[in-house]
């Protein structure tokens, strides 16, 4: 096997959905990726990754180091930590993507976002009716609250393998390319596809945070697409969670439930309302929700 592809197994300093696309892009289906690499004792991956990038001749660009926080504690509040650093990495299958992707930078800055978009779409590979409804997609949306959320977390678990958000839960090409991602992870890294694929369901309380909202798009909503955080870590990790309900909740409610986690996302079956805490809220000291 590729080195590389073992190292993207085995590093801790990649999650499911880096991995994901590192994968996509080092199997040559994919032609750019961005990617976030973490570090905490996993100190030689930056230079390992880098070695191994040069030897595969990907073209790469890594920003400089940021610091990162996750939740270790969930009781009053949530409260975070510095656990590390983190390295954004722009790469490249190719030297025409490369020189696509400063384009696209010279785009944003002149502010020409639609056209910035349009090549986006180009450089990740995203399908072209996909790429025309997302630049559309700043207009008005002609759905409930509860068909516009419904639709997004059902493409979300109809195509797990893709990284764009598809034009329509029908879209052909979006059905093809998450095929095709599928079959191709689960060849150059059947140990990834097992991992990523596998589903495990947790019974553990869950906090209600905010509510995700695109302001003044709804006068009236039929449903409400609350961010969880799970009170207890599952696999080490609190989780935060998004998940469509027609329930109402308040900030702070705390819910006993079935978290089932697969591929890049969890889902909930709510049991029962078990608590509220007053005042919920994020405690970071680095950088803020
Ligand atoms: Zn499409």
């Amino acid at each position: 096997m590729e080195k590389i592809i073992k190292f993207v197994e085995n590093s801790s300093g990649f999650d499911n959905s880096n991995k994901l696309r590192l994968l996509l892009l080092l199997a040559g289906v994919k032609p750019s990726a961005y990617v976030q690499l973490r570090i905490t004792n996993n100190l030689h991956d930056k230079h390992d990754f880098e070695e191994l990038l040069k030897e595969k001749g990907i073209i790469f660009e890594a920003s400089k180091a940021k610091g990162f926080e996750e939740i270790v504690k969930v009781d009053s509040a949530a409260h975070w930590k510095l656990k590390g650093t983190w390295y954004g990495y722009d790469l490249f299958s190719t030297k025409p993507y490369a020189e696509r992707f400063l384009e696209y930078v010279q785009l944003l800055k002149s502010k020409k976002h639609e056209l910035a978009d349009m090549m986006a779409g180009i450089i990740y590979g995203y399908p072209k009716c996909c790429i025309e409804k997302f630049v559309k997609q700043h207009q008005k949306i002609n759905k409930s609250y509860y068909q516009h959320f419904k639709e997004l977390n059902d493409m979300d678990k109809a195509f797990p393998f893709i990284c764009h958000t598809p034009c329509s839960l029908k879209c052909k090409a979006t059905k093809k390319l998450n095929n095709l991602y599928k079959n191709t992870v689960k060849k150059v890294s059947p140990k990834f596809f097992k991992e990523y694929s596998k589903k495990s369901t947790h019974r553990v309380p869950v906090v209600v945070d905010i509510e995700n909202d695109i302001p003044g798009m709804w006068k009236k909503k039929d449903g409400h697409d609350y961010i969880y955080v799970t009170k207890a870590p599952i696999n080490g990790k609190y989780l935060i969670i998004s998940w469509l309900t027609k329930a109402v909740f308040k900030r702070g409610d705390v819910l006993d439930a079935d978290v089932t986690v697969q591929y890049d996302f969890a889902s909930l079956k709510i049991r029962k309302s078990i608590g509220h805490i007053k005042n919920f809220h994020h405690e970071r000291h680095f950088t803020k929700l």
